[in-house]
């Protein structure tokens, strides 16, 4: 537990909580919004100044507007994320070119809506994502059927639905990988209990909502008595099977609406929403007396095993290192006073 608040305290030392997939993800996506601001400035500004060539002296403002609008857009999204409806005016201003293009220019036009479809669904939110390139699948048709002979425009159409379906198919797997890689990250393995990165992550949430709503919170920080010894004697192994054993007998003795994390080795933590110091008491003593009681499983034979556990009431002012830190002096007189007991003070 002890490591968990250095790592706050010394942010260099651990990478804990800093590098989620959320991270990952919206950082990459991020710098290729980027480079895609500044791909379309840098093919937007020649058609610009074919299309005044070509005397369409509408599609050529609009362009060169576009192109100042893009460049805007790639140096403000160097180091930070845009707004959505900055995202949601390029996307517009570019789906509104492409169409006139078509209608005007007919394929040459045309051709520039794939590369658009993929642009709109990977800059825009999935659900924003889809409407708008449906609606602009819809436009894009509408400029393809008077732009164009029938016998390419029906094939144009297909090969763009079907451009559309494959892209929001592959946002849909980008998303769904990344919460089971969000969900992996932050699960033990062993247990399937809630790991310290997680922990990290609720710690904060809980101390926010308390310095707004007061409701009291509490933690309890337990830790199995002489577990090194039956490891010694079972092995890794049969270790192994009784601490995800434990993990299970301490989630069934709390609410549901209680979090438990695996914490360390054999140390547990359970974060208690709208309890004060004397229900995690009680509480912590339920999870004792039951552990206590329970049989554990091993191969061939059964043991059974007693916790000891510290118990802490988030308090005005409290960091969340300092809350925690109260709970761990008094697993450690727990531990002292000889086990198998809950201290609360
Ligand atoms: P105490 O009552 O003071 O807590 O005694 P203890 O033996 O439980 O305490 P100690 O912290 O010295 O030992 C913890 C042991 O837990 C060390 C290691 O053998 C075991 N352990 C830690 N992580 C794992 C794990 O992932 N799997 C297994 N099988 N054992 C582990
Ligand atoms: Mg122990
Ligand atoms: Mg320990």
């Amino acid at each position: 537990m002890e490591d968990l608040a250095r790592d706050e305290k010394h942010p260099n030392l651990s990478n804990d909580g800093r590098h989620t997939t959320e991270d990952v993800v919206s950082a990459f996506t991020r710098k290729v919004a980027n480079r895609t601001y500044w791909g379309t400035f840098f093919i937007v500004l020649p058609l610009a100044v074919v299309q005044a060539y070509a005397d369409h002296w509408l599609m050529a403002a609009w362009l060169s507007a576009f192109c100042v609008y893009s460049l805007m857009l790639a140096l403000f999204s160097r180091h930070q994320g845009l707004r959505n409806y900055h995202i949601l005016a390029f996307v517009t201003m570019l789906a509104l070119a492409t169409a006139y293009s078509t209608y005007l220019n007919g394929v040459n036009g045309f051709l520039w809506g794939f590369p658009v479809m993929a642009s709109i669904v990977f800059l825009l939110k999935r659900k924003l994502a889809i409407y708008c390139a449906l609606a602009f699948f819809i436009l894009i048709s509408l400029a393809v059927l008077n732009a164009m002979p029938a016998s390419i425009a029906w094939r144009g159409i297909l090969s763009l639905a079907a451009m559309f379906v494959f892209t929001v198919t592959l946002l849909v797997l980008l998303e769904r990988m990344q919460r089971s890689f969000t969900k992996l990250a932050t699960t033990d393995t062993l247990t399937g209990l809630y790991n310290r990165k997680r922990l990290k992550t609720e710690l904060e949430q809980v101390v926010a909502l308390f310095q707004r709503n007061k409701a009291p919170v509490s933690v309890i920080i337990c830790d199995i008595d002489w577990f090194k010894p039956l490891n010694d004697q079972h092995g890794h192994l049969q270790g192994d099977r009784l601490l995800t054993q434990a993990a299970a007998t301490i989630k069934a003795s709390v609410r549901q609406t209680d979090k438990v994390f695996r914490v360390g080795g054999e140390e547990f933590l359970v974060l208690l929403a709208d309890t004060d110091l004397q229900g995690a008491y009680s509480a912590a003593e339920k999870v004792r007396q039951k552990f206590a009681r329970q049989l554990f499983k091993l191969k061939g034979t059964e043991v059974s095993m007693t916790l000891s556990a510290g118990v802490a009431q988030l308090t005005q002012d409290d960091h969340w290192t300092d809350w925690l830190e109260r709970a761990d002096k008094r697993l450690y007189l727990a531990k002292e006073n000889g086990r198998n007991r809950v201290v609360i003070d």
